[in-house]
């Protein structure tokens, strides 16, 4: 199954992808963003988070 999996070391906190997909990104406690666990992820809205992440630090994971 593919998961989006985000490169906390290049993120810049801009928190576009909550917007664009806040169902499957989130903002943590400790403030870094976290992909929220589901059985399937919908592919259009992550796409689009992908696409315009400003630091091209979200991408695809197979696990
Ligand atoms: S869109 Fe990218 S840089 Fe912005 S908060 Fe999300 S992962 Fe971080």
């Amino acid at each position: 199954m593919k998961v989006p999996v985000v490169d906390l070391s290049h993120c810049s906190l801009c928190e576009g992808c909550l917007e664009v997909c806040p169902s499957v990104f989130r903002l943590n406690d400790a403030r870094y963003i976290e992909v929220v666990e589901l059985t399937s992820y919908p592919e259009i809205e992550i796409n689009e988070a992908i696409k315009y992440c400003p630091e091209d630090c979200i991408c695809w994971e197979e696990v």
